[in-house]
């Protein structure tokens, strides 16, 4: 497994129980979004209603899942979790919304991948807490209209343009999460030392923090890799000349780049000239699904300045030339 997917992997769980935000406050980053968060949510406390509906976007690892979560501890409601791909039926929806509590909070994950017939089910749902479903086949079938209690609908997508406009707009709260800044991953990792009991300097949490990709779900990944090697070669102490000696064992580079990276950058500018290069054209040279690129692989590449998505393509920057070491197309060669 790449060490630096932004996904969830299987042992994560377990472990990111005791180290994952519960509250508001110790959200790290993200200003804009916990600011409006905290006021729709204290907003909604006061007036005993249900929070609007939130749509969460953005790549994976950035805290999503946390963020909804949070929300409801912050309201004092349950959650329960499922994800677009695993609704199949309207059923398997109407089963979920109807053993709601007043004010219970519905996560959904992967929200752009639901089927159009659970989506029909939700507008209803979402706008006048109504469920209205079909049930039988053939000349049995008959339709049936159920209240539901207020609640709130939580969504995250990775992709905000796979999202249906009516299911879109049906969404009181739209939030986009951004990478998170060095500083803030910084904070993250010391954070999430302190939780694993780790025996961690500033300097070493800033070099993990550095390689994470902007993305905390990789910022807490590195460090435990960090614990493992601190364990073994120093005493469990960590600093920056250990964490770096670590992370470089992973093959993850000072800027958080691997293989996967360089493999994009040089299919783009070996294959394709450095492009444009349309995605279809990119995931068959590299051997990878066009999820995963737009999804994983690529955003943080934009978001550094080595990759630029054109109308025509993919094109690499020369910033990308520069960090991998890769030869600058001679000028008439493309
Ligand atoms: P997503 O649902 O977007 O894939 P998650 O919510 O599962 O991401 O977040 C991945 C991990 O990163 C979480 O388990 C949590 O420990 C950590 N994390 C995410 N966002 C934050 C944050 N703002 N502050 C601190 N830790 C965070």
């Amino acid at each position: 497994d790449r060490i630096i997917s932004a996904s969830a992997q299987s042992d994560e769980e377990i472990i990111d129980r005791a180290i994952r935000p519960e509250k508001l406050a110790d959200y790290t980053g993200q200003k804009r979004v916990v600011e409006q968060m905290n006021i729709a949510i204290e907003a909604a406390r006061k007036r005993a209603d249900a929070l609007d509906h939130v749509l969460i976007f953005g790549p994976p690892g950035l805290g999503k899942t946390t963020l909804a979560r949070i929300i409801a501890n912050e309201m004092g409601v349950n959650i329960k979790t499922t994800s677009g791909p695993v609704l199949e039926k309207a059923g398997d929806l109407a089963a979920l919304l109807t053993n709601l509590e007043p004010h219970d909070v519905l996560f959904i994950d992967e929200i752009h991948r639901l089927s159009p017939v659970v989506e029909e089910v939700l507008y209803p749902a979402m706008e006048d807490y109504q469920l209205d479903i079909m049930i039988g086949e053939g000349p049995a079938a008959r339709s049936i209209k159920l209240d539901l209690p207020p609640f709130t609908l939580v969504g995250a997508t990775t992709r905000a343009g796979s999202l249906t406009s009516p299911l879109r707009d049906r969404f009181g709260l739209v939030q986009r999460l951004e990478f998170y800044t060095v500083d803030e991953l910084q904070s993250i990792v010391k954070r999430s030392a302190h939780h694993l009991a780790m025996d961690l300097n500033e300097q070493g949490a800033l070099e993990v923090a550095r390689r994470a990709r902007g993305t905390p779900r990789i910022a807490n990944r590195l460090l435990r890799r960090v614990r493992d090697f601190a364990d073994v070669k120093s005493n469990g102490k960590a600093d920056e000349k250990i964490a770096a000696q670590a992370l470089d064992l992973l093959d993850v580079d000072r800027k958080g780049f691997d293989y996967m990276d360089k493999k994009l950058l040089e299919a783009i500018i070996e294959k394709f000239a450095g492009g444009p290069v349309g995605l279809d054209n990119l995931a068959a040279a590299i051997g990878e699904e066009k999820d995963t690129i737009e999804d994983v692989i690529e955003p943080f590449l934009i978001q550094q300045g080595f990759v630029q998505r054109t109308p025509r393509g993919r094109i690499a920057t020369a910033n990308a030339y520069v960090h991998f070491g890769l030869q600058y197309p001679a000028s008439g060669e493309n």
